[in-house]
């Protein structure tokens, strides 16, 4: 209601008909309802009760609905004519207080929404960063060792088989890409674990926190065993392992889990899914180039062709368009999303190292 309400509107509002119990028996009285000065006059048939108007228990409303307010001293009025019931009290200058009509005001609503997605962006995109930074610094190596076993351990119950390779050729993937590492600077280069595995999700390989790498069968078999692309893959995986990417966006997941759920009032469990999270999740693109860059590095330390790593780019392309084997469609096959060859590969990453120079 505003100021611009007819005359005849403001009369018709003046008193309103209503349902009057009277706190004793369950029989409903009609009645009218009046203002005046500080007194609600509830007048009908063999009832005249005056009430002060501020020891009212007035309804918090709902948009629509029965508007029932109880008078001090037992018994009530009511009416399911809610439109009748506002105009009333509106005419009499009560209107709502802010919170009911923020709370019945859709673009209040949408606003506070916007306000919280706002948030968490500016929390993910600029706060969640340095925080995981700290977070990442204060977690001990140790936590990163445990996860890593208990996602290895089931990774090999749901996705893996023994390697079908021979250990010669084992040993001579190892031994090239110890080689390189060495022609880094062995000191600093985190620890790291090097397994094979035969794989139902195809030629690809991945770090687990802790410093496993895996890679399977078919990744070597795409390449034919060439020691200098396989190479450039462990790299990129040493580089997740030196920026501990994995524990990292667990506390990224985490985090945002956590924020979002104290912002929406739910507290569900953020943390119980971390290992199924270590799968699913990908790691974003900035931590891929970091990757890519430590890659590079490892790379030209050792002398080896920054194009060994297009290589293996073209080769997954090649696969990929030939079809086999399958995507990533199965569920399971999403256990792997931080895996190296588990999403397509974008332009700038070849860019990357095909101008890279040698
Ligand atoms: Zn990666």
């Amino acid at each position: 209601m505003t100021t611009v309400d007819s005359a005849s509107d403001t009369l018709r509002a003046a008193t309103l008909t209503a349902s009057y119990f009277d706190g004793q028996s369950a029989k409903a009285h009609t009645a009218q309802l009046q203002f005046s000065g500080d007194q609600l006059h509830i007048v009908g048939e063999n009832i005249a009760r005056n009430v002060k108007i501020r020891d009212v228990q007035w309804p918090e409303r709902t948009r629509h609905g029965r508007r029932i307010a109880h008078l001090p001293g037992g018994g009530l009025v009511q009416t399911d004519d809610w439109a009748a019931w506002d105009a009333w009290q509106a005419a009499h200058g009560r209107h709502d207080s802010l919170v009911v009509k923020m709370q019945q005001s859709w673009r209040a609503v949408l606003a506070s929404i916007l306000l919280l997605v706002a948030l968490l962006g500016a929390v993910y995109g600029w706060g969640l960063p340095i925080l995981a930074d700290v977070a990442v610094a204060a977690t001990p190596q140790a936590i990163d060792v445990s996860l890593g076993e208990s996602t290895l351990a089931a990774i090999d119950d749901s996705l893996m088989l023994p390697s079908q390779l021979s250990a010669t050729e084992q040993r001579r993937i190892e031994s090239a890409w110890q080689q390189a590492v060495d022609a880094l600077a062995p000191a600093k280069t985190p620890r790291w674990t090097l397994v094979f595995r035969k794989s139902r999700i195809g030629p690809n390989a991945f770090a687990l926190p802790g410093g496993t790498i895996v890679m399977t069968d078919e990744l070597v078999k795409l390449v034919d065993g060439d020691t200098q692309v396989l190479t450039a893959v462990l790299a990129h995986e040493l580089g997740h392992l030196e920026h501990r990417d994995g524990i990292r966006m667990l506390v990224q997941v985490a985090v945002l889990g956590s924020i979002s759920s104290m912002l929406l009032g739910d507290f569900s469990t953020v943390l119980a899914a971390a290992p199924a999270l270590l799968g699913q999740a990908q790691y974003s693109r900035a931590a891929e180039h970091q990757a890519d860059v430590y890659s590079l590095r490892v790379l030209k330390a050792a002398h080896i062709a920054p194009s060994s790593m297009v290589k293996l780019f073209d080769k997954l392309a090649e696969q990929r368009s030939q079809g086999k084997p399958k995507a990533i469609e199965k569920p399971e096959d999403t256990l792997l999303g931080i895996a190296f060859a588990s999403h397509p590969t974008d332009a700038d990453r070849i860019a990357f190292f095909k101008q890279a120079q040698p």
